[in-house]
């Protein structure tokens, strides 16, 4: 490191510079050579010139060809720094050229397998970070991050009815068991675009994109209907409430939840297992 050290103060931002520096008074020592003998022979200046003159044209043809070819030669570690710094400023970084084995090229390939990593492991902390870890669908910080701000579709919220007494009767485990199968069930008719998520305890929200009213309505209505008809708890269905908020254009999140919200409330004050849409109104149920 002492001559780096030293030529990183006559050459502080360019590698380049140093090693060219270094060609250069390479490639000039014959040429200085060659003056310092003529100086010392003290012969006549004309007998010399042709000499001179000879190794003066040689040195500069070499010098300019080895600067030429070094910044040639350069150029993979050239590659590897910008490689490493759009991954630091973009998070990405093109594939470096590999199957070339001297320590540059180790030195490609070893950049290529760190930048594969560092993202693999990224995208697996993000993964984990997103997903609700009992089900495997989303948690809320998934869902916000792909449903954003603002949206258009239908947004539908449910929440299993009387799950308590599952967990009462049955044991933890069981209620644990019953959500699974839940998300499964939901998952089952859901299409590949829908974003199914675990908002806590036994809350799930779906967002349908672009859905339709009508179509966000049979989408609840098929939810409601897959988790009767599957999912058991003690040989029991298990039911759900479910509420449906819509947006034509885009709305904020929020609302849509909001609203979806106050609709499930409504559907378990009307009684539980049914789908109620946003400002829809259902009957008080008999107590
Ligand atoms: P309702 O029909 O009014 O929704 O009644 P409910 O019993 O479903 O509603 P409540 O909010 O009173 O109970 C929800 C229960 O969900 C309470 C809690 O024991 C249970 N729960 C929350 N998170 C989990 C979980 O991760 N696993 C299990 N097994 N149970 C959970
Ligand atoms: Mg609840
Ligand atoms: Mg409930």
């Amino acid at each position: 490191m002492y001559l780096y050290s030293l030529m990183s103060r006559m050459f502080p931002t360019s590698f380049t510079a140093k090693v060219f520096f270094i060609a250069f008074i390479g490639t000039h020592v014959p040429l200085l050579a060659l003056a310092a003998r003529a100086m010392a022979q003290n012969a006549p200046l004309s007998e010399q010139l042709g000499t001179l003159a000879v190794a003066l044209v040689a040195t500069l043809a070499g010098t300019g060809i080895c600067l030429v070819a070094l910044r040639a030669i350069l150029r993979p570690l050239y590659m590897v720094e910008r490689a490493m710094r759009d991954f630091e400023v973009a998070g990405q970084a093109e594939t470096l050229p590999f199957g070339y084995r001297d320590e540059v090229g180790q030195l490609m390939e070893r950049t290529n397998r760190l930048v594969l990593h560092v993202n693999q492991k990224i995208d697996e902390t993000t993964r984990e970070a997103e997903t609700d870890p009992l089900t495997g669908v989303l948690n809320r910080r998934g869902f916000e991050r792909r449903v954003i701000d603002r949206a258009a579709g239908g947004m539908l919220l449910l929440d299993l009815d009387h799950f308590k007494r599952v967990n009462d009767s049955l044991g933890h485990e069981a209620g644990d068991r019953v959500l699974v199968d839940v998300a499964a069930a939901i998952q089952s008719v859901l299409r590949r675009s829908d974003v199914l998520a675990r908002f806590g305890g036994e809350e799930f929200v779906v967002f349908l994109p672009a859905a339709t009213g009508p179509e966000a309505l049979a989408a609840a209505q098929r939810i409601r209907a897959v988790i009767e008809a599957q999912v058991r708890a003690g040989g029991q269905p298990v039911t759900a409430s479910i509420g449906v908020a819509h947006g034509r254009q885009p709305r904020p999140v929020a609302d849509l939840l909001a609203e979806a919200d106050a609709a499930t409330y409504q559907a378990k004050r009307g009684g539980r297992n049914r789908v109620v849409r946003a400002g829809g109104i259902v009957p008080m149920a008999a107590e």
